[in-house]
Order: structure tokens, then sequence, then C-alpha cells
């Protein structure tokens, strides 16, 4: 069985308990403007391009079969809408000006890279984190890693968006330790607006969640200034959390960063919210105490 991951990153402390290894998965039906992975959201491989390294040797226009490098006056050219992406140009640059993020790899390459920090998870109380993209998208695969992992006293986690038909969550919770549910807004209108889809589906996915039980579950919320940091929102988005009987163990509150710009240039696609500012740490707090009044548990991550 295979799903197409783009990154795994060993060490990580941020995404769940411990030292952590994180599954990146590709592919996700939301398209949220701030997204700092956009290389997630297309589940097939694509060419990221690195031209400041570029050094003019050609070797990629000699090897591309389907027309999509070539040269116009001096320059070298590349038309995403030509390329295939076979990856043959990332092979053969000696430059690292181009590489093809995302392959599909089966359930046992994933688990021996998992295995190679038992030791740090052992010891730390860490695991293992899927996230993307949408894991909700590959539930068999998640849950086969999952499960293995498990047998091994591996601690395993995802973060969903939520965006998922509901007996894909049902599968992987299943199989899992821990769920960091993503609410990005309480507004069925403006979630559409903001991120393509409505919310129903996802709200409908955390309540059922809730009452299965058998997993911790925190709820994620970025804070994205302008977008969805408007006090309304906030309050909805508590009391919503607050509805859902004791089942979430906590929110934790994401300041938008700016990390991922880049990475729309080199895929080329254009990034929606340069505007944006990234809140400050006092923005941050008074939506920490709005929640907190709630008596709900809030962490600034
Ligand atoms: S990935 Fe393949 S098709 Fe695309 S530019 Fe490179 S060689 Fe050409
Ligand atoms: S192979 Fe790499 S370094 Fe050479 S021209 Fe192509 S992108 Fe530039």
């Amino acid at each position: 069985m295979e799903a197409p991951v783009f990154d795994i990153q060993r060490f990580s402390v941020h995404d769940g308990p411990g030292i952590r290894t994180l599954v990146f998965l590709k592919g996700c039906g939301l398209r949220c403007p701030w997204c700092s992975n956009p290389e997630s959201q297309l589940s097939q491989p694509q060419l990221m391009l690195y031209p400041e390294k570029c050094i003019g040797c050609h070797k990629c226009l000699e090897v591309c079969e389907f027309g999509a490098i070539f040269v116009e006056g001096e320059q070298l050219h590349y038309n995403r809408q030509l390329c295939r992406a076979c990856g043959k140009c990332a092979e053969v640059c000696p430059a690292e000006a181009r590489k093809l993020v995302g392959k599909y790899v089966d359930v046992d390459y994933v688990i021996k890279e998992i295995e190679k920090d038992a030791l740090f998870y052992r010891n730390s109380g860490g695991g293992v984190t899927f996230g993307g993209g949408e894991p909700a998208l590959f539930p068999e695969f998640v849950k086969a890693i999952s499960t293995e992992c498990r047998k091994r006293g591996i601690n395993v986690a995802i973060e969903t968006c939520g965006y998922a038909p509901w007996r894909n969550l049902k599968t992987i919770a299943a199989s899992v330790d821990l769920i960091m549910f993503d609410l990005k807004h309480m507004d069925a209108h403006t979630h559409r607006k903001l991120c393509g889809h409505s919310n129903k589906l996802i709200l409908d996915n955390l309540e059922k969640l809730c009452t299965l039980g058998g997993n911790e579950i925190i709820v994620r919320m970025p804070i994205i200034p302008g977008l969805n940091d408007e006090e309304e929102n906030i309050h909805n988005t508590a009391e919503f959390v607050l509805s859902l009987g004791g089942a979430i163990s906590r929110i934790e509150l994401l300041p938008y960063h700016k990390f991922g710009i880049k990475k729309y240039e080199r895929l080329g696609m254009l990034y929606q919210i340069e505007d944006v500012e990234v809140p400050s740490d006092e923005h941050m707090i008074a939506i920490r105490k709005i929640m907190e009044k709630y008596g709900l548990h809030v962490k600034i991550v």
C-alpha cells in the first residue's frame, strides 16, 4: 500500500509530545491562503525551482522530454503547463536548482524511517505525527503504519484539517493516540470564502470524534489577523469547544507566520495574503484570555 509523501522530518518537538518524526502526506481538500506548506495541497508530485542556485549548465534542458525547459534569448525558461513532474531534470541538476516534491512510498518504507529514532521516542515520550496535507485522505495507509507503531510502543498523532469523509477519520481515530484538529473559522460562509469549502463537514467530524472517545483531542486554531481573529469568531470557537463537553484537552493557538511564502514562488503559485501582518504577542495573549474565560485550557504555541 502506498501514499504520496512530500517530507519526513526527524527530531521535531512541536507537533505532539516529546521528540517526534513528522510524516507529511501530500494532498488536501482545503486551500487556506496562509498555508505554510503549499507543496502539500496537490497529491501529485510537483517541481520546485531554486533559480538562485542555477549555474547554467543546461543539463536539465538535455533530459526534459516534454519541452518544459527551453532557451529564449540567453535565458533558460520553464513552462509548468508542459511539465509532467517526471523529476529527470532534478536528478541531473548538479546545483540542486530543481527539486521534485512528493513521491509515492509504501508502508514499510515509512515504518523503517520512523523506527530510526525509536530510542529518542522512548526517552522523551515522543513518537510519530502524520500531517500534511491531510492524512485523513489516506486512512488505510495511516492506519497500517499507526498500528505497527503502537505495537512497538510508539505514540502516534495526526494533525488534521477535518475536511475528509467521516469514515476516513473514524478509521484513523481507532489507531492513533492523539488527534490535533484544526478549526479555522466558525462561520460557514466565511470558511468557504477563506478555505474553499464550508466548515460543516469539519465541525460534524469533530463532534463525532468527541463522542467516539479513546483519543486525546487538541483543537488547533491558526490566528490570521484580519481573517479569523475577530472577537466574535474567538467567542464562537470557544463556545463550540465548550459544547463538546470536555472532550477537548486544550486549544492551541498558532500565530500566523510567513515562513512558507518563498515556497509559493518556487511552485509557481501566488501568495494571496502578503499584506497580512504577523500578530503581536499582546494580541495572542488577548485572544487566549478571551478563551480562558470559558474555563478552557488554552496555549499559544
Ligand atoms: S520534471 Fe520532467 S517534465 Fe518537468 S521540467 Fe523536469 S524533466 Fe521536464
Ligand atoms: S541543470 Fe540545474 S544548474 Fe544546470 S541549467 Fe538546469 S537548473 Fe541550472
